[in-house]
């Protein structure tokens, strides 16, 4: 009963693009799609993995993760404790941010 209903609402458009929202009805459908991503910078959450057609989408995103958090400024990586972020750019960049 459930599951008939579940399949009613989603089944249409199985085919969910990994980049955008957008879902599609059928796998050639959804590669139509993803045709117009091509080019496009896919940013990449570094929490979960999550892609993302716009840095701002991202940005937006990673919120979710971590309301107040530090970023990197050189690859917007992003860490809960200051000490995540100092690690990463000495180990990523091999930069010691003055001052923090
Ligand atoms: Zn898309
Ligand atoms: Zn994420
Ligand atoms: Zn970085």
């Amino acid at each position: 009963m459930l599951l008939s209903l579940w399949l009613k609402h989603t089944g249409e458009r199985p085919y969910k693009c990994n980049v955008c929202p957008q879902r599609c009805i059928s796998s050639s459908n959804l590669r139509a799609h993803q045709q117009r991503h091509l080019g496009l910078k896919v940013h990449e959450c570094t929490i979960c993995n999550k892609k993302f057609g716009y840095k701002i989408s991202l940005k937006e995103h990673m919120s979710t993760h971590a309301p107040s958090s530090f970023s990197c400024d050189q690859c917007n990586s992003t860490y809960s404790r200051l000490r995540g972020l100092r690690r990463h750019l000495l180990t990523k960049h091999g930069t010691r941010k003055e001052g923090i």
